[in-house]
């Protein structure tokens, strides 16, 4: 344990399979979270920066989300977007208009040159988010999904046209070229625990661990690193991870998973449900832990991520009560 008598705890992840995981790790009260979050869903509406991965994990830590859905503010109107409609703007993208004040805000710090990381710590702190929210790189890297129909950017894909058509390859714009930030670097070498957040592997943590410098940070790292499958019972709770998993020539299933993290993570949480998998994840290279990991409620989020920080700080334990 470190200063403070916290386990510093350092999560990578993507939007909502992220967030839910950052909510459980962020109820424990012997953990002081970080969290890096993704920006390469990041783009530009109506004239402003929207970083909606970074948005989901403020709104959420926030308490301010919407629950239903699992993105977007909670009592949320939708006026502006009716005027941009009025005016013949494209409004396939759902941005409310409580939302929309932050993205005016992002995007006048940007004009002002403040660096990105820095607004997301602001903004974080303006929310009441307890838990550092950390960006891997100041620098734009933006995701590209090539289709039959060409490339589309990854809102495009996602948003527009509902993840409908096959994904040939994904590419990640700027990224060689990104340079970390001194902040994600630093969350990942004074992290006691790291874990990867059960979010899509190719579109949400890829694109984190992609960044030069924080793949070989997490590696060098000599803390304990765990992640969650985002797989339960052979599918995905929501999103296109199976379908972009498949068409890209991977398993869509927790063995992916553990093949995608090998050498990152040491153990790989996956669901009672795919418990038949264990032999195979640990040819991979990954420890298998079976658990409930459906993450619906508050309870569920928190005993999840007790779990993982008393596998990482107090083994016996959990196996005493297993
Ligand atoms: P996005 O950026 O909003 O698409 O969200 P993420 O990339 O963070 O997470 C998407 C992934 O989260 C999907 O592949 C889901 O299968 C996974 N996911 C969502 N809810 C849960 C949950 O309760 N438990 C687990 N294990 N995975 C989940
Ligand atoms: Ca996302």
């Amino acid at each position: 344990m470190s200063s403070a008598g916290k386990h510093k705890v350092t999560l990578l992840a993507g939007g909502v399979g992220g967030a839910k995981m950052a909510e459980g790790l962020a109820a424990l009260p012997d953990v002081a979270l970080s969290v890096i979050g993704n920006v390469a869903d990041d783009d530009n509406f109506h004239g402003l920066w929207v970083s909606p991965d970074i948005d989901t994990l403020t709104y959420s830590l926030g308490n301010v989300i919407d629950r239903n859905q699992g993105w977007g503010v909670a009592d949320e109107g939708h006026r502006a977007l009716e005027t941009l409609n009025k005016l013949g703007a494209d409004t396939w993208m759902s941005l409310g208009d409580r939302d929309f004040g932050l993205h005016i805000y992002r995007t006048m710090r940007r004009r002002r040159g403040d660096r990105p990381s820095d607004i997301a710590r602001d903004v974080a702190r303006a929310f009441g988010v307890a838990a550092e929210i950390v960006l891997p790189t100041d620098d734009t890297v933006q995701t590209r999904v090539r289709t039959d129909a060409g490339w589309l950017s990854f809102q495009e894909y996602f948003v527009r046209e509902r993840c409908a058509p096959e994904v040939r390859e994904l590419a990640f714009e700027g990224l060689g070229q990104a340079r970390p930030t001194p902040g994600a670097l630093e969350a990942v070498r004074a992290a006691d625990l790291i874990v990867i957040a059960p979010s899509n592997p190719l579109v949400s943590i890829a694109p984190i661990l992609g960044v030069p410098g924080i793949a070989d940070a997490v590696q060098a790292s000599a803390a304990p690193k765990i992640a969650v499958s985002p797989f339960i019972a052979g599918k995905v709770v929501k999103g296109p991870a199976d379908r972009m998993m498949q068409a890209l020539g991977e398993r869509a299933d927790a063995i992916g998973v553990a093949r995608r993290y090998r050498g990152l993570a040491a153990s790989l949480f996956i669901d009672h449900a795919d418990a038949a998998l264990g032999g195979a994840i640990r040819a991979e290279g990954l420890e298998p832990v079976c658990s409930r990991i459906l993450m619906q409620t508050q309870e569920d989020k928190a005993r999840l991520a007790r779990e993982i920080v008393d596998l990482a700080f107090a083994p016996a334990h959990l196996e005493a009560n297993a």
